[in-house]
């Protein structure tokens, strides 16, 4: 079978060997996986990743040990957890300190013909939700996770700084849940996709108004958006980190202290109501689609994905 091999910053696809099943997990046939940023920092040699890449996709389950998984179309969390330790028993898996994690870090990810994950990682989606869609799940529930980690009262002002992949699914994701949401960003079209979503939007260069926002959403995946982030937020307001920056950030720590903020570090979220949102369509995702290639492709589809501007790429399994 294909699978996408990375190694010293080199993306190539193998012919391999299909993988075994272990006990409890099922074997997935790729249907579609995306392409995301951090796929592109394993690239630039963050995590030291040799492998196969790939934590964003929709699938196809031709063996598991339920048989009511049998070619049923899934997604799947990318959290391989022990199940037995302190956080697995609290159903935070996520945090699990021996987990391993699809396609990043100890369990080889989704860019193959064929992929194995436990059973219980895995949600069956329902037919109303396009491939296309389904493969967002997962970055979707990430965007999720803000809603668990804070009580946000409906109908406050929030700004989301960033207007890449991530940023744009934060910004729907808050306004279906009846925020006003206020997008900060670079790209006109990219903004273009949260207008269209109700999402008033501003661009960055007009600089952003300090002391403004009780709630910031930091996702613009680079250093100088925290310290943004420190000058928007009024004081008592609460930032939530989405950007996973490598290195230290330059930031004046004293106002943080003075103003007394709250930072949110999130990263992972739930799927359960990623799946709602797009079966409900509150979140459209089919605007941010770029490009579409073959999984045979994968090396062209990571250099499009890089290119300045361009949204999410998908693999066709
Ligand atoms: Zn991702
Ligand atoms: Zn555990």
């Amino acid at each position: 079978m294909l699978a996408t091999h990375l190694e010293n910053r080199r993306v190539e696809v193998r012919n391999v060997r299909r993988p075994q099943r272990p006990t409890g997990f099922a074997l997935i046939r790729l249907l579609v996986g995306g392409i995301c940023n951090t796929d592109l920092e394993l690239q630039r040699g963050y995590y030291a990743f040799r492998g196969t890449p790939g934590h964003e996709f929709v699938g196809e389950v031709v063996d598991a040990d339920s048989a009511g998984l049998l070619a049923r179309r899934v997604v799947g969390e990318i959290n391989l957890a022990c199940r037995k330790c302190e956080w697995c028993r609290k159903g935070l898996g996520r945090h699990c300190p021996t987990r391993t994690v699809l396609g990043i870090s100890g369990h080889p990810g989704a860019f193959r013909e064929f992929l194995t994950l436990p059973e219980t990682n895995l949600h069956v989606v329902p037919d109303s939700i396009s491939n296309e869609a389904a493969v967002f799940v997962e970055p979707l529930a990430a965007a999720c996770e803000i809603l668990d980690q804070a009580d946000i009262p409906d109908g406050s002002s929030i700004a989301v700084l960033g207007d890449g992949k991530l940023g744009l699914l934060i910004a729907q994701m808050l306004k279906a849940g009846g925020k006003d949401v206020h997008l900060y960003g670079r790209h006109k079209n990219k903004l273009r996709i949260a207008e269209r979503a109700g999402v008033e939007v501003g661009a960055v260069k007009r600089k952003p108004p300090s002391n403004t926002y009780d709630w910031v959403v930091e996702a613009t995946g680079s250093a100088d958006g925290f310290r943004q982030a420190v000058q928007m937020t009024r004081a008592r307001g609460t930032i939530f980190l989405k950007s996973t920056v490598h290195g230290a950030a330059h930031v004046d720590m004293a106002t943080v202290v003075v103003n007394e903020l709250t930072l949110v570090g999130s990263r992972c979220g739930r799927f359960e109501p990623a799946l709602a949102l797009l079966q409900s369509r509150k979140v459209d995702v089919t605007d941010m689609i770029s490009d579409t290639m073959p999984l045979a492709q994968a090396k062209r589809a990571f250099a499009r994905a890089a290119e300045p501007g361009v949204l999410k790429v998908l693999l066709q399994g």
